[in-house]
């Protein structure tokens, strides 16, 4: 990375210093404010500890939920801090309940907050996320493979774009499928299409050529409602009343033949409907796949915060070598987008 990170910062740089770090920990809480799921919290504390052991006294800035202009006490970070502690015993962790409204604060961005620090440093999870993107990107090992799936097409249509040169192939799931279906001039019945995206996924196929690859067959039931009624059909057959809610068995199983014959995979968004059982056959397939081929060797990389959330309920997250929590900002990343939080750090 040509950025400076905190590893780059010597105990001397640090010791007795303020390291003022800016983290996500936009956690989920329950009703009684107890965090259900600390995973962003952990993710944070390899580069707590390293500032930490260099001596540095660390001042953590973090936002929760979208509190409306004034702090709001539903969305205050005490919950955070506690569970912080626990993470940390051998840490004191004090909670701030406010700041001041000084200019400094003002703008406790990403991007803000590093523009009036020197050095501004990336933590050790950005470098981790960073450095995997990149090297998909600019220096993958072949058979480089993309699987792109979720509900829009709408909202992945530059990542298509900017894979699209990049990979070997790049496999299709999810309702965007059914887009291209409609651009191919199949019935799609009930399925999500994005009318006003047709035209577009015609014209990503007709400059796609063969790397493009889209499921032969599709799971469809009448509705999510009727996940037990599901069947798979030719893509060719999908009924007039029914929706495409899942890849079908076949495509699944070509498409993990694609991902064990891979070096590099990159996975954003789930095949189907995967929080309906068993409308999760084809995500849970891909991230088996994926799953095998880290253990043969290839670097995987999923990312996008339902995929991720479907890896994890399969249990097989730790077989992956990356799970990004970058979300949105990993996206534009992959779109060849100048991050600001990113371009704001201090470069080597
Ligand atoms: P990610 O968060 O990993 O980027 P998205 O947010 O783009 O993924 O898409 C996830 C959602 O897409 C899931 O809620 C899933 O139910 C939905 N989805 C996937 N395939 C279909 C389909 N064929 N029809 C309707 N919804 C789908
Ligand atoms: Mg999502």
């Amino acid at each position: 990375m040509n950025k400076l990170t905190v590893r780059d910062l010597a105990p001397e740089q640090l010791r007795g210093k303020r390291a003022l770090v800016r983290v996500d920990f936009n956690v989920p809480l329950d009703a009684e404010r107890h965090v259900t799921d600390d995973t962003r919290i952990r993710a944070a504390i390899p580069t707590l500890e390293l500032l930490l052991d260099r001596g540095a006294r660390v001042v953590l800035l973090s936002h929760l939920g979208r509190p409306k202009g004034k702090p709001e006490s539903k969305y205050s970070l005490q919950p955070v801090a506690k569970r912080l502690a626990e993470l940390l015993p051998s840490s004191k962790v004090a909670f701030v309940e406010s700041t001041d409204s000084d200019e400094a604060r003002a703008h406790a961005s990403t991007e803000g907050v590093a523009k009036h620090l020197t050095p501004a440093v990336a933590g050790l999870l950005m470098e981790k996320e960073i450095n995997y993107l990149h090297n998909a990107l600019e220096n993958p090992k072949r058979p480089f493979v993309a699987v792109l799936g979720g509900s829009k097409i709408s909202g992945k249509i530059d990542v298509i774009e900017a894979l699209l040169p990049k990979v070997d192939a790049l496999l299709v799931g999810g309702a965007m499928a059914c887009t291209f279906y409609k651009a191919m001039g199949l019935e799609t019945g009930k399925s999500l299409v994005e009318a006003d995206r047709v035209a577009l996924a015609k014209s990503l196929l007709d400059k796609a050529g063969t790397r493009l690859i889209l499921p032969h067959d599709a799971t469809v039931a009448p509705s999510i409602e009727q996940a037990g009624a599901a069947h798979p059909v030719s893509k060719d057959a999908i009924p007039s009343d029914e929706a495409m809610l899942d890849i079908g068995p076949g495509t699944a199983e070509s498409y993990a033949r694609a991902i064990a014959s891979a070096k590099t995979v990159l996975w954003n968004g789930p095949m189907g409907v995967f929080e309906t059982p068993p409308l999760d056959r084809g995500t849970n397939a891909i991230a088996r796949a994926m799953a095998d081929a880290t253990a043969k060797g290839a670097t995987t990389i999923v990312g996008g915060g339902d995929s991720a959330a479907a890896v994890e309920q399969a249990g097989l997250a730790e077989r992956m070598s990356h799970v990004s929590t970058g979300g949105g900002a990993s996206l534009e990343f992959l779109e060849g987008k100048t991050l600001p939080g990113l371009a704001a750090l201090t470069d080597r």
